[in-house]
């Protein structure tokens, strides 16, 4: 096992690192701009480094300091987090050159993985279920015509480069066809730098539902579950739970060996979120995540596993600590990201945080960087909580959740808080009676939050 692990991140789920290397006595070495050098995370870990200043492109993407920061404080692996660099590629390439051990995937599965038409393909190769569509890129508008035809209006192009909804366009008709295609393509290439598109068939009215996967990366995979993430503002999640209210254990168990089957068969490291539309029934693979997801603690609660921790032990080559027959669902858990936005418009609101007081009590996580007197710098990520609770089953789960949001004390800056508490209110959402469009509409109309 490793004696000190660096934490190429920031905010909750640094901490969230942090305390699983403290549990297993495991040193730690946070990395910080300057911006940071108050945060939780910079005060909690065993160590911590300054790699630069405050725009992140200097600082936690920039790929030398970090190498550094593990030289200097001898650290034998990293843990990436989410975002910043826990997907690149090239990133874990310069780890593992440096005989540093990259807590994730090899560098071949993320980039498997992070080119769509690729993972599209191995994932159909495998056995997972996929929307129809293309098959591979399509170059030029005749060829997106004959293919749009085919499968059937309304399609959707998107890029195979592609992230956060970017380069992503509708068309319910031929005559939407040519503008969508061109567009998707520009926007692509702009944002990505690679205008390469591919069609997929557009399902009106899917939930969202990912199964989460974990491999020893010796070709054996267990999976853990789903979670339904349907309730989205601009494609980001909002609130996540786990079991989905419409998956059934015989659903649960047939998905989810398909996944883990799929993921031992390529050799797969660590934890991976399978991502899929739901609707009418059928699964349609949308992508794959080769990290650790923002959600992953409803998973952790319903299984009672530590997902980081065992991250930790397969990447220094140990076995899972639980086998496919040990991991039963137990009970509900609701996670709600909290943002530091001023509503209705969702505007970034950083600044001082005067009072910080987390709920408690039976069930109730907190996963936040936050402490009273604490300023938010506008640099970053405007997620500052994850409040996740659990319970027997989801009514107590969501009583449990408006309780918790009520003794939450966040004074300084505005937080998604309200929205939260008018979310459990909605009969449809009692009922986990939504797809992927209805936070959208609800936000359309107009109300009092
Ligand atoms: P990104 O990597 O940009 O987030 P995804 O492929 O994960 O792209 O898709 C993001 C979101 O776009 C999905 O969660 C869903 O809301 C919508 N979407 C993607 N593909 C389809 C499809 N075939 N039909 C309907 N909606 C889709």
């Amino acid at each position: 096992m490793f004696n000190k692990i660096l934490i190429a991140n920031r905010g909750e789920i640094a901490l969230r690192v942090i305390r699983a290397c403290r549990e297993m006595g495991i040193g730690s070495v946070a990395v910080h701009s300057t911006a940071d050098a108050d945060a939780m995370h910079v005060r909690m870990a065993d160590e911590a480094i300054c790699i630069g200043p405050a725009p992140s492109g200097q600082s936690y993407l920039h790929v030398p300091a970090i190498i550094s920061a593990c030289e200097i404080s001898g650290a034998e692996a990293i843990h990436p987090g989410y975002g910043f660099l826990s997907e690149n590629a090239a990133f874990v390439q310069v780890v593992e050159d440096h005989d540093i051990t990259f807590i994730g995937p090899s560098a071949e599965h993320i980039r498997m993985m992070g080119d769509k038409i690729t993972a599209k393909d191995t994932m159909k190769a495998l056995g997972v279920p996929c929307v129809p569509g293309s098959a591979g890129g399509v170059a030029h508008f005749e060829t997106a015509r004959t293919v749009a035809a085919e499968i059937g209006y309304p399609v959707i192009i998107k890029a195979t480069a592609g992230g956060g909804g970017r380069g992503m366009k509708l068309a319910r008709s031929a005559a939407e066809l040519e503008t969508a295609f061109r567009t998707a393509r520009a926007e692509a290439k702009a944002a990505f730098g690679n205008d390469e598109v591919y069609i997929e068939k557009y399902l009106g009215q899917p939930r969202h539902i990912e199964i989460q996967v974990f491999g020893d990366g010796k070709g054996n995979a267990v999976h853990l579950g789903e979670r339904d993430c349907s309730l989205q503002r601009r494609h980001q999640k909002v609130l996540e739970e786990a079991p989905g209210p419409v998956i059934d254990s015989e659903t649960r168990a047939r998905i989810g060996q398909t996944c883990a089957e799929a993921v031992a068969r390529i050799g797969y490291r660590g934890a991976g979120t399978i991502e899929f539309l739901y609707e009418n029934g059928e699964f349609y693979f949308i992508e794959m995540n080769t990290r650790l997801q923002v959600e992953h603690p409803v998973t952790e609660a319903i299984f009672g596993v530590d997902l980081v921790r065992e991250q930790i032990r397969v990447a220094a080559g140990q076995p899972l600590s639980f086998t496919q027959d040990e991991l039963q669902v137990n009970g509900h858990a609701v996670e709600v990201r909290i943002n530091a936005e001023k509503l209705p418009n969702f505007t970034p609101c950083p600044g001082r945080v005067e009072t910080y007081h987390a709920p408690g009590g039976l069930g109730v996580r907190m996963d936040s960087a936050l402490y009273s007197g604490y300023t938010i710098p506008p640099y970053y990520d405007s997620l500052i909580a994850k409040l996740i609770v659990h319970g027997r089953d989801r009514p107590e789960a969501l009583a449990r959740l408006n309780r918790a949001l009520g003794e939450l004390i966040i004074d300084g800056v505005d937080s998604s808080v309200p929205l939260f508490r008018a979310l459990l209110a909605e009969p449809d959402v009692q009922a986990g009676n939504y797809d992927i469009h209805w936070l959208e509409k609800f936000l359309a109309q107009p109300q009092e939050i």
